[in-house]
């Protein structure tokens, strides 16, 4: 595992507000299936990261053709209920692990999933570095 990656799980949190996404509020009628299934999905999402860290290539690109086959055919199962909600749901949140390999991760459905640290991180941001003393000191004053 590279030292600097987030660990087995990567990052996963619901975003804020204030992220590149909105966080659905309860309480709303038409909020209350995505804030469940953002939920579900930060339940989820770690345990596809785990998962396809041991995939080749070639498994996850295979992966990623069956999720996308799945949440194409079966997307509005996904959202309204149906025969094939469950897989439709499961293939969503494999997208998602897949996805957050990509550099900076990724930032949807009121979600974020990464792999590594990066600029921006609304899970884990990189520490603050602080400027060097003025008078060139390299050591903070006593
Ligand atoms: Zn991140």
């Amino acid at each position: 595992m590279n030292p600097e990656s987030h660990g087995l799980f990567g990052c996963v949190v619901l975003v804020r507000k204030d992220d590149t996404e909105r966080v659905p509020q309860r309480g709303q009628p038409n909020e209350e299936f995505s804030v469940l299934l953002a939920d579900w999905l930060t339940f989820m999402v770690p345990l596809f990261i785990a998962e396809l860290r041991h995939m080749t290539d070639e498994e996850i690109r295979r992966a990623r053709a069956d999720a996308l086959e799945q949440i194409a055919s079966h997307g509005d199962d996904l959202q309204y209920g149906g025969r094939h909600q469950g897989s439709s749901r499961t293939a969503l949140a494999k997208a998602l692990a897949i996805l957050a390999r990509a550099e900076g991760g990724v930032t949807a459905l009121g979600v974020h999933a990464c792999l590594a640290p990066h600029v921006d991180c609304p899970g884990r941001p990189l520490p603050v570095l602080t400027d060097h003393p003025r008078d060139g000191r390299t050591e903070p004053p006593s």
